[in-house]
């Protein structure tokens, strides 16, 4: 065995690792270039989504826990729209890159 460096990560890893156990980059798979970009885009847009999709949660929370004094208008039902969209691209997101690990 040898150390390679993870296309999706760049961190050292053996080459008889069937993925990176860091960032799950398929190292067994033939990648091109176009699967690597792909993967690293996806990764960063799931991050980003994770990001949007927490600070939505905590805002949503922050609402229950304190409510504002004219109840829950247009700021709370925008908050939690952004959560839904964010957490629906998230899934597309996460489903695209399994498709990449397969
Ligand atoms: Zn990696």
């Amino acid at each position: 065995m040898a150390i390679i460096t993870c296309p999706g990560c760049d961190r050292d890893v053996w080459d008889g690792e069937e993925a990176c156990p860091t960032c799950k980059y398929p190292l067994q798979i033939s990648t091109n270039q176009n699967n690597l970009e792909l993967f690293r885009t996806l990764k960063i847009r799931l991050a980003i989504l994770s990001a949007v999709s927490g600070s939505c949660l905590f805002a949503l929370l922050v609402a229950m826990v304190r409510p504002p004094a004219d109840g829950f208008g247009a700021p709370v039902i925008t908050v939690g729209m952004v959560y839904l969209g964010a957490l629906a691209i998230r899934i597309i997101t996460e489903k695209g890159l399994a498709k990449i690990e397969e």
